[in-house]
């Protein structure tokens, strides 16, 4: 393991910091894992059964209901301790690249700019792109200049804007559609059995490629790619930091602090500004 004045030196001394994050910093604001079981009328629910591509192909409403169940709870959630401590780290000309696993935008909400979102926003709407049927179809598929799904040219309004596409919400009621082109609209998430957007993994890479120390916090590094990220920052030499309540792959490779993020992150920032 890192010696802890190493590693609390590097953070000090560094100018470009990438903090990674994954459930566990949202779990300490009191949002369950995309993974976990919902209460109530979804506790039946296997969100590996309901977040899918295949699943909103065949019942679209079933899992636009899900998502709102989810973002009722996820709504409720502030930024705790942690995340604010993150956002207090770009100060002084330090650069602080945040990478998240999470989908609830709070990163942003504690004053993080910037921040790569490797499986999405919960809160932001894109086109359901059924790839099956716009290359089964007779016509190639034109790029819709609403919503970026793809249209046939007949079915598209156009008049529709994107100022119109951006006010559609999350929210409870029937799955919304494209002003554009008719496309249903899902949350902008990555769901099971999906690829993560290769440009967001390029600018989460390009983030660990440049940054001085890297920072893992409340991720169980059981999900690829992403959890090859502090593997990649430990390669270059980078020194790494992890904080998180269980050890992890990672923890014996990282100056590894157990326990949680919305205590432990404000006490580092202290002592790394108090000396
Ligand atoms: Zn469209």
């Amino acid at each position: 393991m890192l010696p802890v004045t190493t590693a609390l030196e590097a953070l000090r001394r560094a100018r470009r910091i990438a903090v990674f994050t994954g459930a566990g910093m949202s779990a300490e604001s009191g949002i369950p894992t995309f993974r976990d079981r919902m209460t109530g009328l979804w506790a039946q629910t296997d969100p590996m059964e309901v977040a899918t591509p295949q699943a909103f192909r065949a019942d679209p409403q079933w899992v636009w209901d899900w998502h709102v169940h989810v973002a009722a709870a996820v709504t409720l959630a502030r930024p705790n301790p942690g995340h604010r401590a993150i956002a207090a780290l770009a100060t002084g000309g330090r650069r602080v690249d945040v990478i998240t696993q999470n989908i609830d935008g709070l990163h942003q909400a504690a004053g993080s700019g910037g921040v790569v979102e490797l499986h999405g926003n919960l809160f932001r709407l894109k086109p359901f792109i059924d790839e099956e049927a716009a290359f089964a179809a007779a016509e190639a598929p034109v790029i819709c200049g609403v919503c970026d799904g793809y249209a046939a040219w007949d079915d598209c309004d156009p008049y529709a804007t994107r100022e119109d596409f951006a006010e559609l919400r999350l929210a409870p009621g029937p799955v919304p559609r494209c002003p554009g082109c008719g496309a249903l609209l899902r949350p902008d998430v990555v769901w099971f059995n999906e690829m993560l957007d290769p440009a967001v993994l390029d600018a989460a890479m390009a983030a660990v490629d440049a940054c001085d120390v890297l920072l893992c916090i409340g991720s169980s590094l059981e999900v690829e790619p992403a959890a090859s990220l502090p593997w990649r920052a430990l390669r270059r030499g980078v020194p790494v930091l992890e904080i998180n309540p269980q050890p992890t792959a990672l923890s014996a490779q990282a100056l590894s602090l157990r326990g949680r993020a919305a205590e432990i992150l404000p006490e580092l920032l202290a002592s790394i500004a108090g000396r």
